[in-house]
């Protein structure tokens, strides 16, 4: 099976009403955690790369990697998606390397920090979708900001998305897939207490445009076990929480079908080699420690796909290649 573009794997979710989890990879040990998880319990898998992953892999090595998921794993459907794309120039470097899906954040400017008007974000969002859709290629859009930082994306302001303007963004952009700010948080620093998500701006968008997939990004857990390993092992985090599994099973149930998850894959590498050094401090051979990590991302991962509900869909579906999905948008 070769790459799918995102909108098969997300149009697919909506038909079997489960949420698929996004995970955001920089190396060859996340990708083959993340390739075992899928196998293991036959689902799809959208692998995600931030213009960060694209810097520090430059680009080539992202591209073979994710290739070698495909190669590896023939069964499976499998997208490679730009996270936070930040102009229409990024969108086509993705593209042009073989991504089947691009993000782009018009919700805020080039730098990645300043919020955009409504009308900035459209006039940036609906050339990236004219660029991408003649190529088959999936866009996410996202209107509304998130709070935290992660990758230097964020403004640090948080501004929920309004149902209105979001109806209305998908119609005039025509984006596939759109981001909603409801509450969430990227990073690993979220909140002091559980968070309580506006399920009704989710309801809201979803009621208005009931075929778009809608987006959850700064979805982490950030389970308390993870942050454990860590400290216990030397490490100093402070307390933080993440959002429930629950809330994001009710977020799914409502319309959230992509859900972002970067920080529970980090926190999981981290406190691997962590413990691993700590429990044998005279190895040196770096598959040990980075196998550990591997392994780590591989429990984490395996977890979401099963609590998102995404496990066993794997196979529902024959793959769109993008030369079919290109005719989807003619
Ligand atoms: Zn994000």
């Amino acid at each position: 099976m070769p790459f799918v573009p995102m909108k098969q794997i997300l149009d697919e979710a909506i038909k079997g009403n489960y949420g698929v989890g996004a995970f955001n990879v920089n190396n060859m040990e996340q990708i083959q955690g993340i390739m075992r998880a899928a196998r293991e319990v036959n689902s799809p898998v959208i692998i995600q790369a931030s213009r960060g992953a694209l810097k520090y892999t430059n680009l080539y090595y992202i591209k073979h990697l994710a290739l070698a998921a495909v190669e590896d794993n023939p069964e499976l459907p499998i997208a490679l998606h730009l996270d936070h794309g930040n102009s229409l120039e990024t969108c086509k470097l993705a593209i042009s390397l073989g991504f089947t899906s691009v993000m782009i954040d018009g919700s805020l400017k080039e730098d990645g920090k300043t919020p955009t008007t409504f009308e900035e974000n459209i006039k940036v969002t609906k050339a990236v979708v004219e660029y991408a859709h003649s190529m088959g290629v999936t866009v996410e859009g996202e209107l509304g900001t998130l709070g935290g930082i992660e990758d230097g994306v964020g403004s640090g302001q948080v501004k929920l998305t309004d149902p209105d303007e979001a109806a209305e963004f998908i119609k005039l952009t025509g984006v596939d897939a759109l981001a909603l700010a409801v509450g969430t948080s990227h990073g690993a620093y979220k909140f002091r207490v559980a968070p309580k998500l506006a399920m009704h701006i989710i309801s809201q968008v979803k009621a208005k445009a009931p075929d778009t997939p809608l987006v959850m990004h700064g979805s982490s857990s950030v389970p308390k076990e993870l942050i454990d390993i860590i400290n216990q092992y030397g490490g100093k985090l402070q307390h933080t929480m993440g959002v429930p599994i629950e809330s994001i099973q009710e977020a799914i149930k409502l319309g959230i079908k992509k859900i972002n998850v970067d920080t529970d894959g980090r926190l999981a590498i981290t406190g691997a080699i962590r413990k691993f050094f700590a429990e044998n401090p005279s190895e040196i051979d770096p598959r040990t420690y980075f196998g550990a990590a591997r392994q780590a991302v591989y429990e984490v991962v395996k977890q979401k796909m099963i609590d998102f509900g995404s496990a066993g869909h794997a196979s529902d579906y024959k793959p769109m290649s993008l030369e079919e999905a290109k005719k989807f948008y003619m």
